[in-house]
């Protein structure tokens, strides 16, 4: 299946019926019960950033951190959730090798948040809302790496403070999924509560998804899919699994309850559990942490702490920078390319020009190097000489031409604009007696076009314009050049 096949469910027959699941490690110095810090658990020794409590060890108590219940309030906020005052961990039972204390301290009756909306945008500026069920605060399991016969487990995740965020199943394309899970990622890095790096597994994405007649309410069988390591595998798998199920009625078949993987070297979804019987968890109340009260006056602190988030973000570009809700949409989407813009834009840059050269020619080279968008903190051009090289075009020091080729030096180099500018000789020719030397040279080496022009054919001006424009290795300034070609041409006039 490819991308292009994204929305062949639009055959009209059937529509998806999709809610994602998502689970995002909150950015804490240290884990949620206890005093472990929170580490990078794909780089750091196995097993370094643990101690009694997130062992599971008999007898340790859990201590509640009260900056990942802040953490998740924002988020609450920010998805225009209710908070309700009463707030308790529930335990989760179930044995497996990666949660020593044979159950996980979750939310259940009581979530931190719940029934909130997210607005996502739909292809042609439309917009739509998205149902959040709730948002509730779990610790993190540890690590298994299967090795041959056996496997070994890492703790560093264990207990890393985690927000599981629901939505209702609202979704009915894998476009909205996908717009969905870009929206939520861009939400949860301007809030700086979690990176968005799914290929280390701090925000994992699961789709719920079903099939359904076009137009029907009914809610039939769903599968849930897990292992998407990219918001576009996340993307791919929804769109190849709406198609199985379709596939399936078509033939007759039913749709079987399953937890799916996506292998994303074959590109298809496989199964990886059957559900025959709903899981016994056997929640029950936390006996060892307290119940969390969230009054009315910590809700307003937390409201007042959020920063400007990317739709406010996207309104002010338009209103007061004059971008076009395409570009602004663009520069919003990824935190880390917002600031890069906004630096920009401190150093000086006009607003229009540097959004050009950012979402054309830096997003180019992004893309030639295989670079995610949010990565753009870590390019060699500098949000400040990218302001410097649109200062140099307003100047008339470069022209559009030259600043394409200046802009993929400092892209690939990095440095200072006007020095490149100078050492690699870019400047634009201005030098009036040197452009009028060239504009007669070029008059006298094609008699043939300038008889003509004379003699009425004035679109020949444009072919003597390229010729000087060539002469000049694309360096002169155009406006100066047109205007001596103008006169020339017309003292000739005069003179016949
Ligand atoms: P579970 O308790 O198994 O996690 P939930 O009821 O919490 O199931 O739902 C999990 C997610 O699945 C939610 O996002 C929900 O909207 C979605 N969902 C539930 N039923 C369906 C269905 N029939 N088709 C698609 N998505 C569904
Ligand atoms: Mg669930
Ligand atoms: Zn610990």
């Amino acid at each position: 299946m490819t991308l292009s096949t994204l929305s062949t469910a639009s055959d009209k027959l059937y529509e998806g019926v999709i809610g994602l699941e998502v689970h995002a490690e909150l950015m804490t110095a240290s884990k949620m019960f206890c005093a472990c810090p929170v580490v990078d658990s794909t780089a750091a020794e196995p097993n370094t950033a643990v101690c009694p409590v997130c062992l599971g060890l008999p007898g340790a108590l859990p201590v509640l951190n009260r900056r990942a219940v802040e953490f998740g309030l924002r988020v609450g906020l920010a998805l225009n959730c209710t908070i309700p005052a009463f707030n308790q961990f529930a335990r989760k039972s179930y044995f497996y090798p990666d949660l020593p204390k044979g159950y996980q301290i979750s939310q259940y009756a009581y979530p931190l948040a719940s029934n909130g909306w997210l607005e996502i945008d739909l292809p042609g500026g439309a917009t739509r809302r998205v149902g959040i069920r709730r948002a509730h605060l779990e610790e993190d399991t540890g690590k298994l790496t299967h090795v041959d016969d056996h496997s070994l487990v890492d703790l560093n995740r264990a207990g890393v403070p985690l927000l599981e965020i629901v939505t209702e199943a609202d979704l009915r394309t894998a476009e909205e999924a996908e717009a969905y899970a870009r929206k939520l990622r861009a939400i949860l890095q301007y809030l700086g509560v979690n990176s968005g790096d799914m290929s280390k597994g701090v925000l994992r994405i699961e789709p719920n998804i079903s099939v359904r007649p076009a137009g029907s309410s009914e809610l039939r069988t769903r599968t849930e899919v897990k292992n998407l390591n990219s918001i576009r595998s996340l993307a791919r798998a929804t769109a190849y699994e709406i198609e199985r199920q379709i596939a399936v009625y078509e033939a007759g078949g039913e749709v079987q309850q399953a937890t799916l993987g996506w292998d994303e070297a074959r590109q298809v979804t496989v199964v990886q559990r059957v559900k025959e019987s709903a899981d016994d968890y056997r929640y029950f109340p936390e006996p060892d942490l307290p119940v969390v009260e969230i009054d009315a006056a910590w809700v307003e602190r937390e409201r007042a702490a959020l920063p400007e988030l990317p739709d406010a973000k996207r309104e002010r570009f338009m209103r007061d920078l004059g971008l076009s809700r395409y570009d602004a949409a663009l520069l919003v989407a990824d935190r880390a390319v917002a600031d890069y813009y906004e630096a920009a834009l401190s150093a000086g840059g006009d607003p229009k020009q540097v959004a050009n050269y950012l979402t054309g020619d830096v997003f180019r080279q992004m893309n030639l190097e295989g670079r995610e968008r949010d990565d753009i903190g870590a390019i060699k051009l500098a949000p400040q000489a990218l302001a410097g090289l649109v200062r140099l075009v307003q100047d008339g020091v470069i022209h559009h031409g030259g600043a394409k080729k200046l802009l993929v030096t400092l892209y690939e180099q990095g440095g200072d604009p006007a020095a490149l500018v100078e050492a690699q000789g870019l400047a634009q020719v201005r030098d009036e007696d040197m452009l009028g030397a060239t504009v007669d040279q070029v008059l006298a080496e094609n008699p043939a076009e300038v008889e003509r022009y004379l003699a009425g054919e004035e679109k020949l001006i444009r072919f003597l314009m390229g010729a000087a424009m060539r002469a000049l290795r694309g360096q002169g300034d155009p406006a100066a050049i047109q205007r001596l070609l103008a006169e020339r041409l017309a003292g000739r006039q005069d003179e016949s």
